[in-house]
């Protein structure tokens, strides 16, 4: 193909030949792009596009999804099963009988020697929520083990229990289009550009179009904070006590709508009791924001005819994540802001089904979003499965922080991961790979043999990836939409849904029940239990996900049977006729006060420690440090640092320096730049061996996420060829 009329200049494409373009939706971040996989005539994806009349991306993609179709064959996948009776001997191959037999026997041996609860279960938020049910089927109905848990409790746990704490249930109120009616936008601790690059782009549209003020709330000059209108370079950890302040000026001022909090909320007179005592003037002194800035921000949001909310980690990891979540609630249930166009409270979800397993894994309770604390949920599941609901615990187990501890005690013995990586992503890694080691039992379930944690595995289970299987993910939006299977699984690899079933096939409790091995009798169980919840998607198909571009629930059967075709966008809960998911159908004002409980700089360890994401990788590198152009990008960690305290310390921009933390050491490239203060040093966490050996990682007390982003360090000058060669032998590939 030609363009342009230069001939000098010209720019060919590369003709790949593409005889089909199959639909599929991204399966990195939880933005939820539709896109295309382009195939050549031996049916190789040789290329990736978006999908142009798709609400969500309307044709775009990020750095992510573009090399997309490069997944498939790329390096360190693993191709067959592989068991070992110690982790420090050299795999064996094996046949998927004799790996998923190896599985159930251990499981069986474990819990008849040391109890149910001791062997545990860790899932993820990238596989298909038809997986995501399956894997809770079985771990709640036929293993039995209440120690079941999915990796989101590093990222998303706080956004969950702050909207159940408020709402009564988990869900984000809001959408995308939300960007196109609000009038004011406060981002708190996110970085769209680098995370969500295409939400990101509807909130530049949006605000381009109408001039709505973008308020950010970050401790570092972010990509999002160079493009706000207003930057609130908050003290790491103080978000509440900024939200109570806002709240001491709304209600101080009158600005709070009075006709929305009586008709729809409880416990506002305790909530203004608590907040009186977070007068600007106090609180600037300990956020480090100056109380007119503190007023005029809260005039602003609370003036405006409709305002929003949006968060990511900033607020989620912290050790009051969970309360920060409440306080942008309570922000916005002050001012009336839920449940209106432009008017909401919206947790943009990171991994591509985070919200899937938040929904349907029954990691946290049983499917659909009930409890295990409700005996009618317990009843109502136990028939729907054929499991006496005798068997099911009464309240949750452990969540995955309290998991790896109960391993070092020795209550846990046994352990199954699914998609996850906790040698790279948990906090303090060291502390990790000992735990890791005392386990008498460690299975590994994913896509690549050369994830860090399977070092210490006794069998290796290799899954198929993303679009070597078919199902759906929910984004953040609460947007379900359709991954088509592109190809045929790598090698001699099995969909999740596979190798669950064959696990569950194992165990005499799951001859009573169904297992089904068609994701779409999958989908069609959890459409059924769906009906009447919060979450209701009963009137959707597989065919009408795929040619709508992805519905958002709820999506009802009556809908669909009145003929009633699904929104393009735009819908949100808790709309004005709508209700709460409290018995009373009312919202929560829940009073927050402030225990300054985390990890700060002192003089041995002076500068704060902040971690986060970059554009080109996600997570632990898995996958986008195998495909060449995310990796050439960004090859290789290193440390933002303010180059003024650099010059006091005699350091270099591109030297090497060792950051030392009370719990371990790490060496990193030193990168000199004002988008961190002086006192306060910045590292991607997508790295092994690097961020996370130095995090502290203390838990929220409601959500049980820990907060990665609030410990202290100290930078000691090293030599320079012995960091290199340390640095290299970190990071093999
Ligand atoms: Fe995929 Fe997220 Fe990028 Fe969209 S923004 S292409 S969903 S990684």
């Amino acid at each position: 193909m030609l363009f342009g009329r230069n001939k000098k200049n010209r720019i060919t494409i590369a003709d790949k030949k593409i005889e089909k373009w199959s639909y599929s939706t991204c399966g990195y971040c939880s933005t939820g792009c539709s896109i295309e996989i382009g195939t050549n005539k031996e049916g190789k994806p040789v290329s990736s596009r978006g999908v142009a009349n798709a609400d969500v991306n309307q044709g775009k993609l990020c750095l992510k999804g573009i090399y997309e179709h490069e997944l498939f064959e790329s390096a360190g996948r693993g191709n067959t099963p592989l068991i070992r009776n110690d982790f420090h001997n050299p795999w064996n191959e094996s046949s998927w009988d004799d790996a998923t037999g190896k599985v159930a026997s251990e499981i069986k041996r474990i819990q008849s020697t040391y109890g149910r609860d001791a062997f545990a279960v860790v899932s993820t938020g990238q596989i298909l929520t038809e997986g995501f049910y399956t894997l809770g089927k079985l771990t709640r109905g036929v293993i039995g083990t209440n120690n079941y848990d999915g990796n989101t409790t590093l990222c998303m746990a706080s956004a969950v229990s702050g909207y159940k704490r408020s709402f009564g249930s988990d869900g984000p109120p809001g959408c995308y289009e939300d960007f196109e009616h609000t009038d004011c936008l406060i981002a708190w601790g996110s970085n769209l550009p680098e995370q969500h690059p295409i939400i990101y782009w509807r909130m530049k549209e949006a605000q381009e179009k109408r001039n709505f003020p973008l308020i950010v709330v970050d401790p570092r000059v972010t990509m999002l904070a160079q493009n706000a209108d207003m930057h609130l370079t908050i003290t790491p950890g103080t978000d509440v006590i900024l939200q109570n302040s806002l709240m001491h000026v709304i209600l101080d001022e009158g600005l709070e709508d009075q006709t929305y909090i009586k008709a729809n909320t409880n416990g506002f007179e305790d909530l203004k009791k608590e907040v009186e005592k977070y007068d600007p003037t106090t609180v600037a002194k300990i956020c480090g924001i100056d109380e007119d800035t503190i007023r005029h921000v809260a005039r602003l949001y609370a003036n405006a005819g409709a305002a929003m909310n949006i968060w990511t980690m900033g607020i989620n990891q912290s050790t009051h994540g969970s309360d920060g979540v409440v306080g942008l609630n309570n922000l916005s249930l002050l001012t009336g802001n839920i449940g209106k166009k432009g008017g909401t409270s919206l947790s943009i979800t990171g991994q591509c089904n985070a919200m899937g397993t938040r929904e349907w894994s029954s990691c946290s309770g049983l499917p659909g979003y009930r409890t295990l604390e409700n005996p009618e949920h317990r009843e109502e599941i136990g028939k729907f499965w054929n499991v006496d609901p005798e068997f099911f615990p009464k309240k949750r187990g452990m969540a995955q922080t309290d998991i790896f501890p109960a391993i070092e005690t020795g209550e846990i013995k046994g352990l199954w991961l699914v998609g996850t990586n906790p040698m790279t992503s948990m906090p303090n890694t060291a502390r990790i790979r000992k735990t890791l080691e005392k386990l008498e039992f460690l299975i590994v379930q994913d896509s690549y043999l050369d994830v860090e944690t399977t070092d210490y595995a006794h069998v290796f289970l290799p899954a198929a990836l993303w679009a070597e299987k078919e199902g759906c993910f929910t984004n953040t939006e609460r947007r379900v939409n359709i991954v088509r299977k592109i190809k045929e699984p790598y090698a001699n690899t099995k969909t999740d849904l596979h190798i669950f079933n064959a696990i569950a096939q194992q165990f005499e409790q799951s001859k009573k029940m169904k297992f089904p091995d068609k994701p779409a009798d999958v989908f069609n169980e959890m459409r059924q239990l769906s009906k009447g919840r919060l979450l209701d998607m009963s009137g959707m198909t597989y065919d009408l996900i795929e040619k709508n571009r992805g519905i958002q629930w709820p999506y009802t059967e009556e809908q669909a049977k009145k003929g009633i075709a699904p929104p393009k966008g735009g819908k949100r809960l808790y709309t004005e006729d709508g209700v709460f998911s409290y018995l009373d159908g009312k919202a929560k004002l829940i009073p927050l006060p402030f225990i300054n409980n985390n990890e700060v700089p002192d003089e041995k360890y002076p500068f704060w420690l902040n971690s986060g994401r970059l554009v080109e990788h996600f997570h632990t590198r898995t996958r986008t440090g195998k495909i060449c152009n995310n990796n050439k990008f960004s090859p290789t960690p290193f440390m933002e640092m303010n180059p003024d305290i650099a010059l006091e310390m005699g350091i270099i921009h591109q030297s090497y320096v060792r950051l030392v933390s009370r719990r371990s050491d790490a060496v990193v490239m030193v990168m000199l730049t004002h988008r961190v203060p002086r006192n306060m040093v910045f590292i991607p966490f997508h790295f092994f061996d690097c961020v996370n050996r130095l995090t502290l990682g203390l838990l929220d007390p409601h959500s049980r996420q820990p907060a990665f982003k609030q410990s202290a360090v100290r930078i000691e000058t090293i030599n320079q060829e012995e960091a290199a060669k340390i640095n290299k032998e970190a990071r093999k590939f």
